[in-house]
């Protein structure tokens, strides 16, 4: 079975570039016992990737060097020699950025072909879901608290304030572009959204919370982080989830100014990394999987289509390309 993978040739220097990466024609080995060959129909692009395109070591080992990327992806069973899965079956894995691959039963994840298009599964019933859904539980969320989430459009911030707004939230959201804007407000039921690119983050949101907020949900960090520890309530919440604003950086940057203020206001922040969520994977399918069933919960997504378009999908994130979850379709 031929197959075509994505490696990652060089690592990036600041803002990641095409040439950082090379698309590679492969031969699958056969199936051997306990084994099963699946194509991929989609695949995610994410931020995270960027911190593993790194060499730096963090919560999850660096991509290597000439080695095939991965990530999440929803794919379907073409062949199986595992009693667990049959031809046709849909699955989700970890090997992503690449159209075909052999794998064992405990590396597959079924899902149900009934909720449609499958793309969902990385994106709110998916990775990205599960992100906003675990960081609103760890930021105790009461009905009737403001919550401020930056990087609203994308994928985990619309996600959190849908959920945020089923749980009785006031919910405010910023992202960078009028189109996105419109999309929270009309779409996704915010409260209050705004361009983070029109002015000071910290005037906007003033002017949209002027009680100022409970919780910040941070997929940012910068100015957003910044502002937010100035709006924050007393005993206010910060799940610090992401902070995309400086995944390009070739040097930290200076935190923020005001980092006092978490002494002053009894704030707590709270850091999230999904993948410690997943003993509660089933939890999670079921209420967010609840909500999209009945209507409640937007999926939206952008879907670049071909393999050969990934790595421009994956750059788009870091230029704001997106509305909902980044998906790249591979058939
Ligand atoms: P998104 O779908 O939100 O895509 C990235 C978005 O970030 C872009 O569309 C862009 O929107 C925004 N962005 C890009 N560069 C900047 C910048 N310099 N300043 C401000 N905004 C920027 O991605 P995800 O929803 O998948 O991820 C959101 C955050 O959550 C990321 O920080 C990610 O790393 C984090 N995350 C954390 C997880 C965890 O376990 N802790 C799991 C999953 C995600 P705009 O047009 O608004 O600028």
């Amino acid at each position: 079975m031929k197959s075509r993978e994505i490696r990652l040739a060089s690592r990036p220097k600041g803002v990641p570039v095409a040439k950082n990466f090379i698309l590679t024609p492969t031969e699958l080995p056969p199936l051997q016992d306990q084994q099963v060959l699946v194509r991929n129909l989609f695949m995610s692009v994410d931020p995270y990737m960027r911190g593993r395109m790194n060499e730096a070591k963090s919560y999850v080992p660096p991509f290597g060097l000439g080695q095939v990327l991965d990530g999440g992806a929803v794919g379907e069973v073409v062949e199986s020699r595992a009693r667990e899965f049959k031809p046709g079956d849909a699955v989700t894995s970890s090997f992503g950025w690449r159209e075909c691959f052999v794998a064992s039963p405990p590396e597959l994840h079924p899902v149900s072909r009934g909720i449609q298009p499958l793309s969902v599964y990385l994106g709110a019933l998916g990775m990205t879901g599960m992100t906003a859904w675990a960081g609103l539980d760890l930021a105790r969320l009461q009905a009737g608290d403001t919550v401020y989430i930056s990087g609203a459009a994308g994928a985990v911030g619309n996600v959190a304030g849908q959920l945020a707004r089923l749980h009785g939230c006031r919910v405010i959201g910023s992202a960078g572009s009028a189109e996105k804007v419109k999309f929270l407000r009309e779409e996704c039921g915010f409260d209050g959204a705004f361009n983070y690119r029109d002015g000071p983050v910290l005037e906007q949101l003033n002017r949209a919370a002027p009680d100022g907020v409970d919780v910040y949900f941070d997929n940012v960090g910068g100015e957003a982080l910044e502002a937010a520890l100035s709006a924050l309530r007393l005993n206010g919440r910060i799940i610090a989830c992401g902070g995309i604003s400086g995944y390009n950086e070739e040097k930290p940057r200076p935190g923020p100014a005001n980092l006092f203020n978490i002494t002053t206001k009894r704030l707590t922040m709270r850091g999230l990394i999904v993948s410690d969520w997943l003993s509660r994977r089933d939890e999670f399918e079921k209420e967010v999987g609840g909500y999209f069933g009945s209507g409640q919960l937007k999926n939206k997504e952008t879907v670049v289509e071909g393999i050969d378009h990934a790595v421009g999908a994956f750059i788009g994130l870091f230029r704001g390309q997106n509305v909902g979850k980044m998906v790249v379709k591979l058939t």
